[in-house]
């Protein structure tokens, strides 16, 4: 039987761990630029770190096994994963997307992908009529985030996948708010997967990475070619701080999840509090959905409050959580979609999808849940039940 998949956080795929020197049990870091050739047209393996390095071979190779992926190609950042996915189109190409994407997405497609004449439609892709009904001859390809950012829309994959063959799609999809523990779209037909590793994978706010997986044996060498040709690789010393982070994947995860789960409910019973978009709660549109083609619903939560100057209120007075781009970590953050990650994105869809001055979202990270509650309390509700004095 094959490991399960917090026993890959930690080792990959059963009997394919390559043996440190000296028997080190965690991955060296070989900060090298080049490797020097045993002979003439022979090879370590390795020749120059742009192509390939062993320390970032080791993460890339647990990343595989994690999404079951034929080859994965660790980057500097999740940007720097999806720049090279646009690479593998043609001008001409039209993608269709989820009209809730995150807002460097969108500004990469808008800017360098428009640019270079690929064009892209928006749409609700949890509603696969309107997906079919927006494919053109020249669509190749499918663009969804699901759970997406920040509304939490759920799309269903393997509808995705139906469309995909009837029309000759690729399917790629953006797995950065589920992780590889709670979600995995190859097994569900996906093409190619992205992540931001900065985000879930990495899990300490500390280091930029990303991913492009591929379960397309033919598309292999076309990435790696490209990979190489760009530059895109991720350094020898942030490819051993990912591996050291996806260590406690599993366990940072279910931590986060149930702490999302319990602040999810406590929101839901603030009057201050209008609507509380959270994957995990039965009654969010995409539940069922999301529980047949995921093993969580991840910590993730976004909110409408009242009013603006509410939602201005918490972002101020929040102590323990901070007010800061990103997620994932194991540091809760709240933040401001609307001038933050979602700024770029076009006013008119913003206001569709409720991305507005009374819209945050939060990361659920692994402190205490009393005492994120209690932050949110203090800082909605004006009281401070930390029993700490205010100073
Ligand atoms: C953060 C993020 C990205 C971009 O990743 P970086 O590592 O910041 O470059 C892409 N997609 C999603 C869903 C993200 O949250």
């Amino acid at each position: 039987m094959a490991y399960r998949v917090e026993t890959r956080c930690i080792c990959g795929e059963e009997g394919q761990r390559e043996a440190h020197p000296y028997g080190a049990i965690a991955a060296p870091i070989y900060q090298t630029a080049t490797f020097s050739h045993p002979g003439i047209g022979e090879t370590t393996g390795h020749n120059y770190t742009r192509e390939s390095n062993p320390t970032r071979a080791e993460l890339e190779h647990i990343i595989s096994s994690m999404e079951g992926a034929a080859d994965t190609v660790a980057c500097s950042s999740g940007m720097a994963a999806l720049s090279l996915c646009l690479e593998l189109f043609e001008a001409g190409a039209h993608i269709i997307c989820s009209e809730d994407l995150y807002g460097g997405s969108v500004r990469i497609f808008q800017t360098i992908g428009e640019r270079r004449g690929r064009t892209f439609t928006y749409v609700d892709t949890a509603d696969a009529e309107q997906v079919e009904a927006a494919i053109t001859e020249n669509t190749k390809a499918l663009y969804i985030e699901t759970p997406s950012n920040p509304t939490m829309g759920v799309t269903d994959l393997a509808r995705m996948r139906e469309l995909a063959d009837r029309y000759h799609l690729l399917l790629i999809v953006d797995n950065t708010f589920l992780s590889p523990y709670f979600q995995n779209p190859i097994a569900f037909g996906a093409d190619l997967v992205i992540h931001s590793g900065t985000k879930f994978l990495c899990g300490h706010n500390d280091t930029l990475a990303g991913f492009l997986c591929t379960a397309r044996k033919d598309l292999v060498g076309p990435i790696r070619n490209l990979y190489k040709t760009t530059g895109a690789g991720l350094a020898p010393f942030d490819s051993f701080l990912m591996l050291r982070g996806i260590k406690t994947l599993a366990v940072r995860l279910e931590r986060q999840q149930s702490n999302a789960q319990k602040i999810a409910k406590w929101l839901q019973s603030q009057k201050k509090i209008k609507k509380v978009y959270y994957v995990g709660l039965p009654e969010h549109p995409g539940y069922e959905v999301n529980r047949r083609q995921a093993r969580g619903f991840g910590s993730m939560i976004s909110l409408q409050t009242d009013t603006e100057e509410t939602a201005r209120r918490l972002l101020e007075r929040v102590r323990l959580i901070s007010y800061a781009e990103s997620l994932g970590g194991v540091e809760s953050l709240i933040t401001y979609p609307m001038l933050q990650t979602h700024g770029d994105v076009p006013i008119e869809v913003r206001e569709r999808l409720g991305i507005t001055e009374t819209f945050l979202r939060i990361s659920v990270g692994i402190e205490h849940v009393d005492d994120l509650i209690a932050d949110l309390d203090q800082a909605l509700n004006g009281k401070d039940t930390t029993g700490r004095s205010q100073v």
